[in-house]
């Protein structure tokens, strides 16, 4: 038998552990995403949990965790005699794959034996197995969309729906959904990262005591298992016994309406989106009362509720990390909490009494000492208050543009490192870019860039299957049946079928692409002022990137070579933050940068080579360093390419304009750019 590591025995970690109790506790708190680094115990401690939820009781034999007391009426292995004898189980923890197919994730539903058999056969997913437990979703923001969309739904509806060529099977799909997701690999949309209910940042401890802790326990664990969880049995049996306790007080708890009102106060001050999150923020505050013991909401329970619910939800810009403001936090709450009389604040009696103080689940009674406990509390973890935040607003018009021409900015002989410092032009607001596409058809992750042959796109047309029929062609298959049915002996109702009759479907969608900029940021772009424009072009591209779900990529050129600024990476943020941060000044180099950008090119070819790259380079077309620049554009032969040109003034040299030519590329004037974007907006507005 696998013995789990003791979730009392989880060092630090504090608000993780809570968000995680209290989904334990209530459902209604909707799910967790945790956010951070690479090893941090993520998965360690949600299997802990999961050991530590009651166990279920189920019907023998069903394969969807039917209860005996509530059988699910619409169970495919049903009907189930109501109230028959159940079988006990520890609750489920079922891992999600990032890589699984959709027939893993909602189960497959055989069409071809449907057909020929005329038999319904449903193999049961992943959701199915994960009913009344709990679906670990490593690294959720590499999980593909499709399945991030079918995962998302079942989860709000509590049933897993699948439908193949009319055929159709539901059952009951309610779980605690745990996310993690390292925010260095890309952000998660949005609109997904809206729909968990409590968000947590953890990073490791920065305290060496705590940090010894950790390690210590770990390799007591891995020498010896079962006597350390033996150590940590009765905190294990005290946690789960107060989550227990919990569960049954839930339904008792009254939210007063002042508590309500605190909860709308704070949720219309952070400015989050529709109600969703008053009432998570609700349903947590209840789960964190019963927690603690109390019959009734109190200020300390929204605070604890809000802390973990809010700050995903107040994105406004994809660019911006997620965080909480505590000290406007508690403002609020200052200013809100006087009305209600009945509010016993101030830490009730404490149930069950292992549970120590506020927010810290784990430090219990009597086993090994928890250390540096006193870190833990309500200091409040890793998201503390706000300095790290927000970055300074854009929308101000950057401090460059005193008049630096061409090489007028003296560059230090030294090497490369020695590039003269150069200025930052600032950044304005970006605005909505036309869609430049690959052309062709593609066979790269899903996005919503090119056009790319997937499974999940939209039906065109109808093939003979290579393999086992995965997405059934009806029509073309009945069309490729029908001319043989005499032949066959069909005799009455019903087609004679043979497998070399049937037909796939075969579909096409869209796929995110490896959009590789190139900028020019020599003196020749700063002297006209150009720079805060040719940025906010490029920031424009691409948060339109983020949402194509693209690889981004950024090389520079200026003074007298080319940088890879940015390693292509699915973290558009990294781009925006270099973006910012770009000097410009210098000679232009042009060639070395298409020479660069050929080798970046090169390089991910290998790596990931159903990615088709699209080049996008900014320039106003002048060369004043560096090498041929006709030798390097041939480097870039048969790479899809936009060039974005930045030349502007009464006088014009069409340099970007032959190079467009050279390099086979579209041509786009940067000061278009917006027009077009906006054009296409316009256009979906009016239909
Ligand atoms: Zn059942």
């Amino acid at each position: 038998m696998i013995v789990t590591y003791p979730f009392s025995a989880v060092v630090g970690l504090d608000d993780l552990k809570l968000a995680l109790v209290l989904n334990a506790v209530s459902p209604r708190a909707g799910g967790v995403l945790v956010r951070g680094e690479k090893g941090t115990a993520k998965s360690t401690i949600v299997r802990a949990l999961a050991a530590q939820l009651p166990a279920v009781n189920v019907v023998p034999g069903c394969r969807f965790a039917c209860d005996p007391a509530a059988p699910d009426a619409g169970c495919p292995d049903g009907p189930h005699e109501p109230g028959s004898q159940g079988l006990r189980r520890p609750a489920a923890l079922v891992e999600l794959p990032v890589g699984a197919s959709e027939d893993r994730l909602v189960g497959s539903l055989d069409v071809e034996r449907a057909l020929t058999e005329g038999v319904k056969a449903f193999e049961p997913g992943l959701l199915a197995a994960a009913h009344r437990g709990v679906l670990y979703v490593d690294e959720v923001n590499l999980l593909h969309d499709h399945l991030v969309d079918l995962l998302l739904d079942a989860a709000a509806l509590g049933t897993c729906y699948v439908e193949r060529e009319s055929v159709s099977v539901r059952h009951a799909a309610r779980f605690l959904l745990v996310g993690t997701m390292n925010p260095e690999e890309g952000e998660l949309r949005p609109q997904l990262l809206d729909r968990f209910g409590l968000t947590v940042e953890v990073k490791a401890s920065r305290n060496p005591e705590e940090r010894a802790e950790v390690v210590r326990r770990r390799l007591a664990f891995d020498a010896d298992p079962g006597a350390f969880a033996g150590r940590w049995a009765a905190e294990e049996t005290a946690l789960a016994s107060r989550i227990a306790q919990a569960r049954a007080r839930v339904p008792g708890v009254r939210l007063p309406d002042a508590r309500l009102r605190q909860i709308a106060t704070v949720c219309a001050a952070f400015e989050v989106d529709g109600l969703r999150a008053d009432l998570v923020t609700a349903s947590t505050a209840i789960a964190h009362a019963a927690w603690q013991g109390r019959d009734v909401v109190t200020t300390e329970d929204v605070r604890a509720a809000a802390r973990l619910s809010l700050p995903h939800r107040r994105r406004r810009d994809p660019f911006d990390a997620p965080g909480l403001d505590e000290a406007l936090l508690d403002e609020l709450l200052a200013r809100t909490s006087g009305e209600d009389p009945d509010d016993p604040d101030g830490g009730g009696p404490d149930i069950s009494g292992p549970g120590g103080p506020e927010g810290s689940p784990t430090s219990a009674g009597d086993g090994p000492p928890p250390p540096g406990g006193p870190e833990g509390g309500p200091e409040g973890g890793p998201d503390g208050g706000g300095p790290e935040g927000r970055e300074a607003s854009p929308g101000v018009e950057g401090t460059t543009s005193s008049a630096v021409d061409d090489g007028a900015v003296p560059e230090q002989g030294g090497g490369p490192g020695k590039e003269a410092a150069g200025r930052v032009a600032g950044v304005a607001a970006p605005y909505r870019v036309p869609l430049l596409e690959v052309p062709g058809v593609g066979e790269g992750a899903a996005g919503r860039r090119s056009r790319s042959r997937t499974p999940h796109g939209r039906a065109t047309g109808s093939r003979r299957p290579a393999g086992r029929v995965r997405d059934l062609h009806v029509t073309a298959t009945v069309l490729a049946a029908a001319p043989h049915q005499l032949r066959r002996g069909r005799r009455g109702p019903g087609l004679v079928l043979r497998e070399d009759d049937l037909r796939e479907v075969v579909r096409e969608g869209r796929e995110g692409n490896l959009v590789l900029f190139v900028v020019d940021a020599s003196g020749s772009m700063a002297a006209r002022k150009r720079m805060t424009a040719v940025k906010t072009a490029v920031l424009s591209l691409l948060l339109d990137a983020y949402q194509r779900r693209d690889k981004v990529g950024l090389v520079t050129f200026r003074g007298r070579d080319a940088a890879v600024a940015l390693p292509p990476t699915s973290s558009v943020e990294a781009g925006a933050a270099r973006l910012r941060s770009l000097p410009t000044g210098g000679r232009t180099p042009l060639a070395a940068g298409l020479a660069r950008a050929a080798e970046v090119l090169r390089v991910e070819r290998l790596r990931d080579p159903a990615r088709r790259p699209l080049l996008v380079l900014v320039t106003d077309g002048r060369a004043t360093a560096g090498g041929d620049v006709d030798r390097a554009a041939a480097l870039l032969e048969g790479t899809a390419a936009v060039v974005v040109d930045c030349e502007s003034g009464p006088v014009r040299l069409g340099l970007a304009v032959r190079l467009a030519a050279r390099l086979r590329a579209r041509l786009v004037p940067l000061d278009s750019l917006a027009d077009l974007g906006s054009v296409v907006r316009d256009h979906r507005k009016a239909v």
